[in-house]
């Protein structure tokens, strides 16, 4: 309450019709101000050793607890508890590194709990068009590397009923992908017609085994991954030589986190951990990537030209998400080696060289 009648005396009803995850943005000094408030809150948050945090905390039987898997900092600064319709978790800062994650997280061998039942019904209707819009656009912020699939082998982690699949065999590629529900390989498999997709792990189908992949891509699922640093070394050793890796990922330095702490929409109920455009360097630099490469998001209707958003508002807009690490979601084209940087790193793209 406090924070919506503090924002009502400074601006009024000006920004009403704005809606509320582009507010942050396009009031003048808003970003300043939540980053300061970042600042204090980050500061202020006492730092525990992991045999305290321990003791604040009871363990559900399919979790565990962790130390940072960026840096090996035990430590923990406990940050948020969001939570909603039956659920709720902790996160926690990294003191040494900033990563966010979920403490305690849920054990790998548990993982395939969280998505046994009822997970494809959230993964369509609405969802569908909005997400297969998302994609289109992220594809087109790293023109070329989508625009033809000829020739080329795609693997998507994570596919879901298999929205992104169809769009990738639709532009030629030869695609495949794993998920770890059932029911949504079902549907998937029903919608696609050159593509396949199936359930489990990546080494357990003979096909994606064998690696060679021009393309793998990630889609909101590396926020789900318990043990990221031994998926992204599966990964590369699954990408031919000049291949690609695609993330698109909540952002951990988004504005809105920084505005709406808890309540914040990255927070949901099966996401693990949270990265910024900094600890996804630590953890494909880790993994033995060659580069990286970002695009900022601005947002579905702003990107798709669909905002009502009058011009020096858009105009705001993209010049706070820029210099606020890139918007609410993190969009990722990780190099496997320099062949890669060679072949896609040109255009507008500035190529961050990683070293292990
Ligand atoms: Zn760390």
């Amino acid at each position: 309450m406090a924070p919506r009648l503090l924002g009502r005396l400074a601006y009024g009803s000006r920004y009403d019709r704005v809606p509320w995850g582009q507010r942050v943005y396009v009031r003048p000094g808003e970003r300043l101000i939540r980053e300061a408030q970042w600042r204090l809150l980050t500061r202020r948050a006492p730092v525990m050793e992991l045999a305290d945090y321990r003791q604040l905390r009871t363990l559900k039987e399919i979790e565990e607890f962790l130390s940072c898997m960026m840096c090996g900092e035990s430590r923990q600064q406990p940050l948020f508890s969001p939570g909603g319709n039956g659920w709720r978790y902790h996160v926690v800062r990294c003191p040494g590194c900033g990563f966010l994650y979920r403490n305690p997280n849920i054990r790998p061998e548990r993982l395939g709990d969280l998505y046994a039942n009822g997970y494809s019904t959230f993964l369509t209707g609405n969802y569908a068009a909005n997400r297969q819009r998302r994609y289109e656009l992220t594809m087109q912020a790293f023109s070329p590397v989508f625009d033809e699939g000829k020739e080329r082998r795609l693997f998507d982690f994570g596919s879901g009923v298999g929205l992104f699949l169809e769009l990738a065999e639709r532009r030629g590629f030869d695609a495949c992908g794993v998920d770890l529900s059932p029911e949504s390989v079902v549907q998937a498999n029903e919608r696609l017609s050159t593509a396949r997709t199936y359930f489990g792990a990546p080494e357990d189908v003979p096909e994606i085994a064998a690696g060679g992949f021009d393309v793998i891509t990630l889609w909101s699922v590396l926020a789900h991954l318990p043990r990221p640093l031994d998926d992204f070394a599966r990964f590369r050793r699954l990408l031919a030589p000049g291949g690609v890796l695609l993330i698109l990922t909540v952002n951990a330095r988004s504005l809105l986190l920084k505005a709406y702490g808890r309540a914040w929409s990255g927070f949901t109920k099966n996401h693990l951990m949270f990265y910024s455009s900094q600890t996804i360097r630590t953890l494909l630099g880790r993994t033995g990537f060659a580069g990286v490469a970002f695009a900022p998001h601005y947002g579905d209707t702003v990107e798709a030209g669909t905002t009502r958003l009058p011009r020096p508002l858009v105009r705001r807009l993209r010049r706070n998400v820029e210099l606020s690490d890139g918007g609410n979601m993190m969009r990722v084209l990780a190099f496997a080696d320099e062949e890669a940087i060679g072949r896609w790193g040109g255009g507008p793209l500035t190529v961050h060289r990683l070293r292990a």
